[in-house]
This record gives C-alpha cells, structure tokens and sequence, in this order.
C-alpha cells in the first residue's frame, strides 16, 4: 500500500521536473523517477497478494534502497546544489519517507534501525559531497529528523510488543507453549494442501500420553501440568522445522509430518515411544520422579482425504492403541474398518 502511494506521488512529480529544470538535466531525472515510481509500483504488485515474511522483508529493503539511490542519483544530476529550489520541494522524500516506513509498518527494531542507518548515510553523503555537511540549518535539520525517526520507533516497538502479545495468547496452549488447536488446525490444513498438490505425502502422528488420569490422581495436578510441559519441551527438541506439533486437547498431542511416508512415519513414532519411555520427571515431591508412556496414532494421506478425515484415522488409530494395551503405535490405513463404540467406551 505504502509503496503503491509513493509510486504514483512519485511519477506525479514528473511534469515539475520537465518544468523547473533545465535540459538536459530534466529529462535524466524525469527518467530516473519514472524509474523509481516503476519499481515501487512493482513492489507494490508482487505484495498485494499473500506474501511471506522474508519476501516481504526483501521488498522493504529494495523499497528504501531504491529512494535512497534515487536521492542520490538526483542530487549528483544537479551537481549537489548548496541552494535549492525545486530541489527542496520535490527530491528531499528521503526523511520523510523513512519515518512514513517507521510509523506505518510493523516493523522490529533492528529493521528499523538499518533502515535509519542506511538513509542517515545517503543524507550526510550527500551534503558531504555538496560541501555543507555542517551547516547549522543542516544540522537543526539532522536533529529534528532523529528525534522524530527516534520516537516512531518506540512507539512501533510498543506496538509491536502488544501485536505479539496478542498474537501468542490467541495461537498458543498457555501451559506448554506449543500451538494451540486452533492455529494448529490453521496451519496443517496449508501445510496438506501444498503437500497434496505436489504429490508429496503428508502423515499425522496423534499422541495420547497413557493414564494420565493416574498421574494427576495420584500426584496432583501440579505434577500432571508438568508432564505435560516436558512432553511437549521434548517433542519440539525432536522434530524438524519443517514439522507441525501442537496440542490437541487435554492430554493429547498432535505432529504434522509434511513429505513423510507413512513408513517413515511408523519409524518415527517407534523411536519417540522408546525416547518417551525412557524420560523422567521430577516430581518435586521427596526428590522422586516419575515415567510415563504414550500411544501414537498414524494415518497418511490418500487421495481424496481432508485434513478432518486424516485425523479421524489417527484417532481410531489410536483407540487401537489403547486396544492393545497402549505404549504402542497404530497405523490406520484408508478403508480399515473403524472400531465400534461399544469398544471405544469399554476401553474408556
Ligand atoms: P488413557 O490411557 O486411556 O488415555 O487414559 P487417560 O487417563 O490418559 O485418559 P483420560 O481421558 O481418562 O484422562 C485424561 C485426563 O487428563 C483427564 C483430565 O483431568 C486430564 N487433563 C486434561 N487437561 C489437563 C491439564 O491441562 N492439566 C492436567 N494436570 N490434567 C489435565
Ligand atoms: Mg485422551
Ligand atoms: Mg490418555
């Protein structure tokens, strides 16, 4: 939106070169700013769909290195004037439009600060080269911006800190620090439908920790609380970046496998069960600790499914599990006959 706004004020300003400047020094400028405006109309377009951070990252440096290098360009152009005309009113964007960066983006700290950096650089370069690098109306000038640039920041800073406040209250379990359901949910569904339209397969893990009831029985539900967080602190050390882990519900965890085959996936599930086992907590009680076991329900996607038809197969995958006699893992290929009810509240 930002750069849309400044490409076309930008190439509005054309006509005012043609007319305030004088040839051939108009027609350079003009064409530099046509330049200009063209690339900030481009960054504008490839962001006005969904973008990721990164790219979005990139196009904000480019934004601010192009009005920099424009700055510069215009001021050499005009052989570094020591007095301005239209060059007051029409070229010095540049501290404006850093602020204007500052106050609209949400951007960190240290972005900030090298986006301030870099256009404090081209100023002070080019009075430098236009030999009034000291001048006190300059300098007031200098002052002036920084103080402003300065306060920007600590109020976008502010902000920031409460859009991330926020953030992590609605997307995160607050007990464990894993995603909740919600944004759990969210994002596997991207994840599985990027996964299905490449033709890479995906797997579900669906973990239930075993009797967890008897844990907080027979412990209290403080050291219960704590099961749960080491549980989850262990499955975020043990799984990759690309992997999609979060809590599903009480005592039950979900991890997201993009490309991962449904053996891989098996395998995977036997090693963390063993890993699993062979965790201790410490109680906090009478220095002892505790064990617990977990048991993994596995489904893989088929052609066809949804992300609600991959978990329910994990689900009934996981009743197997407890079936079975749970510490255990289950995979519920696509057509396997569910089990009945009746069996599910008999091992309830
Ligand atoms: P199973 O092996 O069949 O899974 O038995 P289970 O005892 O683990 O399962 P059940 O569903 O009977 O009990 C789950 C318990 O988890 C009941 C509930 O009180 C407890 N629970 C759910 N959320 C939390 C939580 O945030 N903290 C604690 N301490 N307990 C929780
Ligand atoms: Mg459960
Ligand atoms: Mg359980």
């Amino acid at each position: 939106m930002l750069s849309s706004v400044w490409g076309i004020l930008v190439i509005l300003w054309l006509p005012f070169d043609l007319i305030l400047l004088t040839d051939p020094v108009n027609h350079q400028i003009a064409a530099s700013r046509l330049l200009l405006g063209g690339v900030l109309l481009m960054i504008a377009w490839e962001n006005h769909q969904y973008t990721t951070l990164k790219r979005a990252q990139w196009y904000m440096a480019l934004m601010v290195g192009s009005i920099n290098l424009f700055y510069l360009y215009t001021a050499w152009v005009l052989d570094f004037p020591t007095v301005y005309s239209g060059f007051v009113y029409g070229y010095t964007l540049l501290p404006i439009v850093h602020v204007a960066i500052l106050t609209i983006l949400p951007v960190t700290l240290k972005e900030s600060l090298c986006m301030l950096a870099v256009t404090a650089i081209t100023q002070l370069l080019v009075d430098y080269l236009a030999g009034h690098l000291l001048n006190p109306e300059n300098i007031a000038s200098y002052w002036l911006q920084n103080v402003l640039a300065l306060m920007v920041v600590w109020s976008q800073l502010s902000k920031l800190h409460m859009l991330m406040r926020l953030y992590r209250q609605a997307t995160l379990d607050p007990l464990t620090g894993v995603y909740n359901r919600r944004m759990l949910l969210q994002l596997a569904d991207k994840y599985l439908a990027s996964c299905a339209q490449k033709g890479q397969p995906f797997s579900v893990l669906l973990f239930d920790i075993d009797r967890f009831k008897r844990i907080n029985d027979s412990w209290g539900h403080g050291v219960g609380d704590k099961v749960l967080k080491e549980f989850a602190h262990f499955m975020q050390q043990h799984i990759r970046k690309s992997d999609l882990f979060g809590r599903f519900g009480g005592e039950e965890f979900i991890l997201f496998l993009p490309q991962c085959s449904s053996c891989d996936a098996e395998r995977m599930a036997v090693r963390m069960l063993s890993r699993i086992r062979a965790l201790e907590i410490e109680t906090g009680i009478d220095n002892t600790t505790i064990r617990f076991t977990t048991s993994i329900g596995i489904s893989n996607y088929a052609n066809g499914d949804s992300l609600s038809s991959l978990i329910d197969r994990a689900d009934r995958a996981l009743y197997d599990c407890k079936d079975a006699g749970r510490d255990c893992t289950r995979f519920h290929p696509v057509g396997y006959t569910p089990i009945s009810s009746e069996r599910r509240k008999a091992i309830a």
